[in-house]
């Protein structure tokens, strides 16, 4: 068995430690447990993308928050005998032992979310085990996205659709404040974008559940985005990705005429280190200085305390979700307040490698980062010999 120590290359860890990532769940699972029970949570969720980052946190708050039985579809590795798989495969491996252990419903695919057989295999089980489901969180992140009508596999980039943009940004490896250009994307490139981060997929989902009878009455469905400050708007909302957010939006909106008012929403999250922002140029930094603001400040959130809140103060309040003039959920509120906003962008105007210690939570950023591996968790003897094999309990 091998002694796991995180492997950093670029903006990933190639390691994980499983007893790590189960500290990780649990620490969720706590959070959400100290917090008052949920009221008038839905009972049966399906969370597509639910092995890390919000939508992970998406399964553990109904499940340990509001007792729901849960669904996961993921897309991750398992472990062999000398090498560790993919973190969300050991969250999800925690996750249901521990949902299991409490009598909670938990049963996990493992696959490509955007295929048929997916969508199949899933719709069979709800049918056979739940009957129906009354929520659906789609939190998919990926590069990447092979289209079953057409066969053909599209990728995602990360760009501005403008001129070329230059920012600062964090070389999260070495640990300094460098200039980035981003050359502005081809048409193809922004269409492409579209095809793997926008709604399709998620009303392909919707669509295939509604015919084959699984979605309960007054069902809800919810996506995720982000907007973030103007110094970031180059590279992500007006970028690539936002261009694909706006078409989540035009999803919600035609779901929305379909099936009824606020049955399917767009929420607007706070940033936040995950897989899959810590891909994004610019992003690492910003979110760097943002989290010693908040922290200083007292309203620092990860991400189960944000799903947590999406949770009380919208999905189970007693006039259900409030929405902003463009009918989203807006849990990045905190993020966007304007003392907040405004003190990111002082530290940002003058911020270099020097500063970055002082004025930037960048050791956070970093602790955050190695957590999403399993690493650095307390109670765990990181020198020892690990079991690298974790099969979904039965
Ligand atoms: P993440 O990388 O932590 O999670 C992505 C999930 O998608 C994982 O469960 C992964 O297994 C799954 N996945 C990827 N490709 C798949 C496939 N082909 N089939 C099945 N599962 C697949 O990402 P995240 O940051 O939690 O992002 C989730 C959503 O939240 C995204 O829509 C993102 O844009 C949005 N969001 C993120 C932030 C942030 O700061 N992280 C802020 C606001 C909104």
């Amino acid at each position: 068995m091998p002694i796991l120590k995180p492997k950093i290359r670029g903006f990933i860890c190639t390691t994980s430690h499983p007893d790590g990532c189960a500290a990780h769940v649990q620490e969720q699972i706590d959070y959400v447990k100290s917090q008052p029970a949920l009221q008038n949570a839905p009972k049966k969720v399906l969370v597509i993308g639910s092995s890390t980052g919000y939508g992970l946190a998406s399964r553990i708050v109904p499940a340990f928050g509001g007792g729901a039985a849960t669904m996961g579809v993921f897309f991750e590795k398992e472990g062999t005998e000398a090498k560790p798989g993919s973190p969300g495969w050991y969250n999800s491996v925690a996750f249901e032992e521990k949902a299991k252990a409490e009598g909670l419903y938990a049963r996990s695919f493992n696959g490509d979310a955007f295929s048929n057989e997916m969508k199949e295999q899933v719709i069979a089980a709800i049918k056979e085990d739940l009957g129906q489901v009354d929520m659906v969180v789609y939190s998919l992140a990926s590069p990447r996205r092979t289209d079953p009508t057409d066969g053909q596999t599209y990728r995602s980039v990360l760009k501005p659709t403008g001129d070329t943009y230059t920012q600062h940004t964090l070389n999260t490896d070495k640990g300094t404040v460098e200039e980035v250009s981003i050359e502005s994307a081809t048409e193809q490139e922004i269409a492409d974008t579209v095809k793997v981060m926008g709604g399709e997929d998620w009303k392909m989902w919707i669509d295939a559940m509604q015919e084959a009878g699984v979605l309960a009455d007054n069902f809800q469905t919810v996506a995720y985005s982000y907007i973030g400050p103007e110094i970031t708007w180059a590279v992500y909302t007006d970028g690539t990705i936002g261009r694909a957010k706006e078409h989540l939006e035009q999803t919600a909106a035609a779901m929305n005429d379909q099936f009824g008012e606020k049955t399917a929403l767009v929420s607007v999250n706070k940033a936040l280190v995950t897989q899959a922002s810590s891909a994004i140029p610019v992003v690492p930094l910003y979110i760097s200085i943002l989290y010693k603001i908040m922290k200083e400040k007292g309203n620092h959130e990860g991400t189960i305390e944000q799903i947590q809140r999406l949770f009380t103060d919208h999905y189970c309040s007693a006039d259900g979700p409030k929405l902003d003039e463009k009918g989203r959920i807006r849990i990045d509120d905190w993020e966007m307040e304007e003392d907040v906003q405004a003190a990111v962008l002082k530290v940002w105007e003058s911020i270099s490698t020097e500063k970055l210690a002082s004025e930037t939570d960048f050791a956070g950023y970093q602790k955050e980062f190695l957590k999403l591996f399993g690493f650095g968790l307390e109670g765990i003897d990181y020198d020892a010999e690990t079991e690298t094999l974790r099969p979904l309990p039965n």
